[in-house]
């Protein structure tokens, strides 16, 4: 049986209460694990909270070298994570590989930034006096991490929270504690003094709710639904934490008529369907410029069509297997609600649109990638965020008429545009309302750049030296001599 990390040791929770999680993939039971209350989050806190005034006060270097250690140590466990990952979230073993890879990479760039903070000094008018710009970690910091990429997304919290000196206390999602639990306790065997870095299991409600209104917990990395997100900012800055939210995103990919076909379908195709779908970085709404319409559908869905779904497990013997299920019951209806919206409104249905037949996928929560064509902009598939593999395409006449309905949703995540034109490129990386623009390239998130969104996608960046600004308070200070 798992157990939460809390203040340096392996524990149950202070009820005894226990939960399973369940493989997507055929429903058996990956573990169980405790079912951690309000007071498993206090514990955690107190922990953290204590933790804090030393761990504070450590070189930059010496965190530098912990988290270099720990990236390490994860690492020499990759497989049997990565194992661990595809059964408790259905992600092919290849991804949650690649999962773990991005991962390690993350926390060696945090660790690397660690010593290279820099404040300021500020010539002032006062005669004999100086000002000076220092930074400070901010104490306790509560990171929510939601299902989709529990390990990636756990990282560009803990990362750079650590590097900057505060301690930390994961709330990873409900159905996949599983890695995450292994991860935090490697993290911490590469030496981290008890506290600094807890986990703690249990509803969202409840676990999490205890890290938004605790006034310990003075910063919250949030990363989850626009609703959740929502109630988060409300509670949480009802006491003025820190507060950043990685929400829901509708990505539009905007494919003008001199693109290089080939690179956008790949793009379109692995953008879409990758992790089943599930990912906030997704190609969501794809616009074709009229002229090459046929030819890039008639590509994407001859290729797309060839995806083998199955249980993600068997993809290392099995490499044709490129999607696993969707990760829970809930998920897949969604899918299902918003295609059949969608073909109510008239959409056409170009591949996919149904659940797979056959006995290997009675027991998973499987969905075929699916296409959907004239799809009119009231449906729920253009106006809500999917999540999953379902992708609306429209036919577009111009850029101009690509930027407007690509930018008439309420989110602003990501965006991309598949051209060779410069002038088509400017107008897209100024216009397009997004957080982020790619150019004729994948909606992949760099650990180098910052990553994050507009509107109802949040606000606050994640990834980059930026994330580390939002785990230091600016000081000022005045000495006069
Ligand atoms: P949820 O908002 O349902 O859950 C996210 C996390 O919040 C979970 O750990 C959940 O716990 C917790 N939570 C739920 N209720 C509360 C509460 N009242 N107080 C505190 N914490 C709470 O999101 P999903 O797990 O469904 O994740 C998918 C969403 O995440 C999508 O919208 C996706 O776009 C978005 N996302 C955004 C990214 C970005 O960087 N912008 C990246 C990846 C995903 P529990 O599981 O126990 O309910």
């Amino acid at each position: 049986m798992a157990k939460m990390f809390i203040a340096g040791e392996s524990v149950d929770s202070v009820t005894g209460a226990t939960y399973q999680v369940l493989n997507p993939a055929n429903g058996d039971v990956v573990d169980t694990l405790p079912k951690g209350n309000a007071d498993d989050a206090r514990r955690a806190i107190d922990a953290a909270e204590a933790a804090f005034e030393e761990w504070s006060h450590t070189s930059a270097e010496e965190r530098a070298k912990l988290l270099f250690k720990a990236a390490e140590l994860v690492e020499a466990e990759r497989k049997s994570l990565a194992e661990l990952l595809c059964r408790e979230q259905g992600k092919p073993f290849q991804e949650a590989s690649g999962e773990l890879e991005h991962f390690h990479h993350g926390i060696d760039f945090y660790a690397g930034l660690a010593s290279k903070v820099r404040g300021a000094h500020v010539p002032l008018p006062a005669k004999n006096a100086y000002g000076m710009v220092i930074r400070k970690p901010l104490g306790v910091c509560g990171a929510i991490v939601p299902w989709n990429f529990p390990i990636t997304l756990m990282g560009t919290k803990v990362g750079p929270a650590l590097a900057a000196g505060n301690t930390v206390v994961v709330k990873p999602a409900s159905t996949t504690p599983l890695t995450t639990i292994r991860v935090i306790e490697l993290v911490n065997q590469a030496g981290l003094p008890k506290g600094v870095l807890n986990v703690v299991t249990g509803p969202g409600g409840v676990v999490g709710e205890e890290l938004l209104v605790n006034p310990k917990v003075r910063r919250i990395a949030f990363t989850g639904e626009s609703a959740t997100g929502k109630h988060v900012a409300e509670v949480a800055c009802g006491d003025f934490k820190r507060v950043t939210l990685e929400l829901g995103g509708s990505d539009p990919m905007i494919v003008c008529d001199d693109a290089d076909i080939a690179k956008a379908v790949t793009g379109a195709m692995v953008g879409r369907f990758w992790n089943a779908g599930q990912a906030c970085l997704a190609v969501k709404r794809l616009y074709l410029f009229d002229s090459i319409y046929d030819a890039f559908l008639k590509s994407l869905a001859d290729k797309v069509s060839r995806y083998e779904v199955g249980d993600g497990m068997t993809r290392a013997e099995k490499p044709k297997i490129r999607m696993g299920p969707l990760h829970t019951a809930v998920q897949r209806e969604e899918i299902e609600a918003q295609v059949k919206d969608a073909v109510g409104r008239g959409a056409k249905v170009l591949i996919g649109g149904a659940r797979p037949e056959g006995a290997q996928y009675e027991r998973g929560f499987f969905y075929q990638p699916t296409i959907l064509e004239n799809v009119p902009d009231d449906s729920r598939a253009v106006t809500e965020e999917t999540f999953g593999p379902l992708l609306p395409v429209f036919r577009v006449s111009s850029l101009d008429e690509a930027l407007e309905r690509a930018n008439g949703s309420i989110y602003g995540l990501g965006s991309s545009i598949w051209t060779k034109n410069l002038d088509n490129i400017e107008s897209a990386v100024d216009r397009l309302q997004a957080g982020n623009v790619w150019v004729n390239s994948l909606h992949y998130g760099y650990d180098e750049l910052p990553f994050g969104g507009v509107k109802a996608s949040g606000f606050g960046r994640e990834h980059g030296p930026e994330a580390l600004d939002y785990y230091l308070e600016p000081k000022g200070v005045v000495i006069t001599r």
